[in-house]
């Protein structure tokens, strides 16, 4: 059975526990470098990423994250993960800095620092049922970040009305801004599943 680890340093880390195991895998909470031995993929999930940060790297396991990144391990970030994976965030704090991606941190401001929205990303159909197809994921964005750059070999998977990058995909790193462990929607469970080689 394809094994599968969820940081567990901070954060909601349950709920995508909860998530992988409901389609099948086994799933670990990763707190220490050995548990990340023999994975077949990795999410790092939203919380508060100066947080998680610091304790990755009081748990040592920064470098051998990075090595996994590196291996062409499948690894996702959601929101404080997603920051974690960046190369830039225009600020200094502890970072994994695999991804060529530039985050902007809490960039949607304080009184709409939280909010729901429709998104339709077209990278899902890969994933999708009949009927799921072309259906929009709903998103939740918690004091979330944005994607301000992307860098060559980066591909945009989905995007606000106005255009902003808020999931993104580069080989076997994913990102998204928002929270799909805490929709009732599956398919990006399922997509990173597959991103798999
Ligand atoms: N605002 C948090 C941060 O900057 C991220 C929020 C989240 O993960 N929901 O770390």
């Amino acid at each position: 059975m394809p094994r599968y680890g969820v940081l567990a340093l901070q954060g909601d880390f349950i709920e995508h526990v909860q998530a992988l195991r409901s389609l099948g895998v086994e799933a670990i909470e990763v707190r220490l470098p050995e548990q990340l031995q023999g994975l077949d993929g990795l999410i790092i999930p939203g919380g508060e990423s100066t947080t998680i940060g610091k304790l990755a790297v009081a748990y040592n396991l920064v470098d051998p994250i990075r090595r996994m990144a590196n291996e062409g391990i499948p690894i996702w970030g959601t929101c404080a993960g997603m920051i974690l994976l960046a190369k830039d965030v225009g600020q200094i704090q502890p970072l994994i800095g695999v991804m060529d991606i530039t985050v902007k941190r809490n960039a949607f401001g304080r009184q709409v620092d939280s909010f729901e929205t429709d998104l339709l990303i077209p990278a899902l159909d890969a994933v999708s049922t009949a009927e799921e197809r072309g259906k929009p994921f709903r998103a939740i964005f918690i004091r979330a970040p944005y994607i301000q750059k992307v860098g060559p070999g980066v591909e945009e998977l989905a995007h606000l009305a106005d255009g902003t990058v808020v999931a993104a995909r580069q080989g076997n790193l994913l990102a998204t801004a928002f929270h799909p462990e805490l929709a009732d929607d599956t398919r990006f469970h399922r997509y990173f599943l597959k991103m798999r080689s």
